[in-house]
């Protein structure tokens, strides 16, 4: 940057001295705007800012167009604290050459406020920041330090996808997404009680709608260690099969992992919009902000966990653990997955899906990956 000035002026300095240059002024001892410029520029190199800026000022009078100078300038008071004065000699520059990146640069860092430091906690935490924090603090409390992935799961809520005017992806021969998936969570709520360890709790137990918000709403309410959430996949390549378990993330694993979550997010248009007041912040969802990526980290781990036991037990193949943001999982707050058990859309998948003994199976499957994790 400065060298390039530099030698601009070095050929203005030449031509003038050469006598082509013609419109330099200069002062009653005959040095020109480039002479006090350079003599500037060796003076801020000596850190000598006061001398630098009369320089300066003197070279800017001569040559009111010298973004050269003016830059010089503005290094000259910013090196001497005038803030004020600095920026607007930097502006100068800029105007007039408006590729000056550095005066740009220098006027931003100088113009920006500074970063007010994030308060520590000497004032009394609010009703809210207390929550939060007695939530973060009993959610570590619930991880087991064994292998660092265990997570020991006492209560946990099974969402039954879809349901009522919502049928979820349906089969080549009819068979509902939603009656499959109410199904299975009651033949797992079941299976999960029988052992005693972990208290099931389901979001809906017939054949209803509830907005997506609301499932998490309802596994937050039973303060539950897990949200697992029930799906059937569905694809328009017919020979796609097996089960994928996935937890929530901002950005999605895969394309496939996209085209899954905006499948089962679709019904979101159904749901009565959330209305904002004007003005109004919702605190509990900044907050919330924060504690859900923990959340969400955990869920990783534990779908990573959960899966090794799942496919040892499951009826169909094992595609893996997948994330994309699901809506039924954001809210959630505790770790939580989304099981896509099966391709309704594969015929064969389909007609396995309608015997009981394999719906047994996959309930199986899922306690086994769920108990696993209960310690
Ligand atoms: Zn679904």
């Amino acid at each position: 940057m400065d060298r390039r000035h530099f030698l601009k002026w070095i050929s203005k300095g030449i031509l003038s001295a050469s006598g082509f240059w013609l419109c330099t002024s200069r002062d009653a001892w005959g040095k020109s705007a480039f002479d006090f410029a350079l003599e500037g520029q060796n003076l801020i190199a000596a850190e000598r800012f006061a001398e630098a800026r009369d320089a300066l000022k003197e070279a800017v009078r001569l040559d009111p167009e010298s973004d050269w100078a003016h830059g010089l300038l503005g290094r000259a008071y910013y090196g001497l604290g005038q803030k004020t004065e600095a920026v607007a000699a930097f502006r100068e520059a800029a105007r007039i050459n408006p590729a000056d990146t550095y005066s740009r640069m220098m006027i931003e860092i100088i113009t920006q406020k500074p970063i007010p430091r994030p308060k520590k906690s000497e004032s009394p935490l609010t009703p809210l920041e207390k929550k939060a924090r007695a939530e973060e603090e009993s959610m570590f409390n619930r991880l087991t330090p064994e292998g660092g992935l265990a997570y020991r799961v006492k209560r946990v809520v099974i969402d039954p996808g879809h349901g009522g005017f919502d049928s979820g992806a349906v089969g080549p021969t009819g068979l509902k997404e939603k009656d499959v998936t109410l199904d299975l969570a009651q033949r797992l709520k079941r299976r999960i009680s029988e052992k005693g360890k972990i208290k099931c709790f389901l979001t809906r137990t017939g054949d209803y709608y509830i907005p997506l918000s609301d499932r998490t709403v309802i596994a937050n309410q039973y303060q539950a260690d897990l949200f697992v959430s029930i799906h059937i996949n569905a694809n328009e390549n017919r020979k796609a099969h097996g089960c994928e378990i996935y937890y929530c993330s901002e950005t999605a694993s895969s394309k496939e992992a996209a085209r899954v979550a905006a499948f089962e997010n679709a019904v979101l248009k159904y749901d009565e919009p959330f209305k904002k007041r004007p003005g109004y912040i919702d605190i509990e969802e900044i907050l919330f902000n924060f504690e859900r990526r923990l959340y969400w980290e955990e869920s990783g781990k534990f779908a990573g966990v959960f899966q090794n036991r799942f496919q040892q037990a499951l009826p169909f193949k094992s595609r893996g653990v997948h994330s994309a943001n699901f809506f039924v999982l954001r809210s959630a707050k505790m770790p939580s997955i989304l099981l896509e058990t099966g391709f309704i859309s594969n015929y064969d998948e389909e007609a396995e899906l309608k015997k009981a003994s394999i719906r047994d199976e996959i309930a199986v499957a899922v306690a086994r990956g769920l108990l696993y994790g209960s310690g």
